[in-house]
């Protein structure tokens, strides 16, 4: 039997991602082990350098969780207690979380239901009627838990599945507006918007390195700016609010710990020099997928929109006939050894955003048809072809069990 059909008989479980590293990352972390500076070192700077050069921004801030530059990012638009945030229901929880960090306000605005990504002709809405005030604006708002003499403050737009959202559309609304663009490029590294890089098409953007993201650092986030004085602000905070110019133990700014340490910023680097491959590699499983799924009935793939020049693939993600009933699809999936992901459940329906703004089933019609049909299949960029039939193979032979 080849290595190939062994493979495939085989019920050896599959992991949902896998991170793709080598010696070069081992010896890089090695390294810093037998060195002095294990925080605050050379690694760091190398690593910002590198990520600033590939998506093209003047700055790039390496911090120790995207979560955690999400966060700055708020604090460097000063975003404050009472502000209003017009952001996307369907993303990972942190996307909106950060908003509530400074007590401001999150307003969900529904989602294209071809790419997920926010509906930019409701945002516009949205920005619209959140300006003018009054009973158009309390439309939008949540049915509780905001103040009034709050003040839109910036839109925080989500490059879901890596698929960057039309920064063409939400760019000019937030400049008429006077609010200020930040992109949750969190799963985007490496997708091109028009030719342009994910994480730069706003006025700030992060990146997220968890070991499922397209390059990783254990833990890890990075924040990139055009604006020199974001970066500032984003390197004081990290580090605890000191400032340039401040001593030893002199803190300007209520700031944080969210350092990237050096043997993550070393892993991070080497990743950065393997970036174009470890790209292609996902680019190759993901082809593969949409081969292998073509003929399978009641499954679909998401549609990559015209305006997506290059498409990195965080997770590959499908969309299953509304009929189907996905946690029967999942479990039979898991007694095959193929584990699978319901992908989102909306924030809005997330039991604290419920019970703190009122939120019900039927707020966001489309992000929760996406979230109730959405399905991520294992992916990495070192999945094999014949685990990606095997995977095919389980999902038809369940579908046609049903
Ligand atoms: C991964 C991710 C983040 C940040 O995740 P961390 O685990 O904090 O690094 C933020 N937003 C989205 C949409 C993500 O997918």
């Amino acid at each position: 039997m080849t290595r190939a059909a062994a493979e495939r008989l085989s019920h050896d479980p599959i992991p949902m991602s896998s991170p793709d590293l080598t010696q070069a990352e081992r010896d890089a972390v090695a390294e810093v082990l037998g060195g002095a500076w294990l925080s605050r070192g050379s690694q760091i700077q190398a690593f910002e350098q590198a990520i600033a050069g590939y998506v093209g921004a003047r700055f790039a801030v390496g911090v120790s969780s995207g979560t955690a530059g999400l966060h700055l990012a708020v604090r460097a638009c000063e975003i404050q207690d009472g502000d209003w945030v017009l952001t996307t229901p369907y993303s990972f929880v942190a996307s909106a979380n950060v908003i509530l960090y400074e007590r401001a306000t999150p307003i969900f605005v529904d989602v294209d239901p071809a790419t997920g990504n926010l509906d930019p002709g409701a945002t516009a809405e949205a920005v619209r009627d959140l300006t003018a005030g009054g009973a158009s604006a309390e439309h939008w708002l949540p049915k509780q838990g905001w103040r009034r003499g709050g003040r839109l403050k910036a839109i925080l737009a989500v490059d879901v599945f890596a698929q960057p959202a039309d920064y063409d559309a939400l760019a000019p609304l937030a400049r008429d507006g006077g609010l200020y663009l930040i992109e949750d490029s969190c799963e985007a590294l490496g997708s091109t918007y028009k030719g342009r890089s994910a994480g730069t098409l706003g006025d700030i953007g992060v990146f997220a390195f968890y070991p499922n993201k397209q390059i990783t650092t254990g833990e890890g986030g990075i924040v990139v700016t055009d604006r020199e004085d974001w970066a500032q602000m984003v390197r004081s905070l990290r580090n605890q609010g000191r400032a340039p110019g401040d001593r030893w133990l002199e803190h300007t700014h209520l700031g944080y710990n969210y350092r990237l340490d050096e043997l993550s910023a070393a892993l991070g680097r080497v990743q950065m020099e393997r970036v174009e491959d470890l790209i292609a590699k996902r680019e190759r499983v993901a082809a593969n997928y949409a081969e292998r799924l073509k003929g399978i009935p009641g499954v679909e793939t998401i549609p990559v929109s015209d305006s997506t020049t290059r498409l990195s693939w965080f997770v590959y993600v499908v969309r299953l006939d509304r009929e189907l009933d996905r946690g029967i699809i999942i479990e039979r999936l898991a007694a095959r050894g193929v584990p699978s992901r319901p992908y989102f459940n909306p924030i809005h329906l997330q039991a604290y955003f419920q019970e703190r703004f009122g939120y019900r089933e039927g707020d966001f019609p489309v992000a929760e048809a996406l979230g109730r049909s959405s399905l991520a299949l294992p992916f990495s960029g070192i999945m094999t072809e014949s685990q990606v039939g095997r995977v095919c193979d389980a999902l038809e032979e369940v579908l046609g069990s049903l």
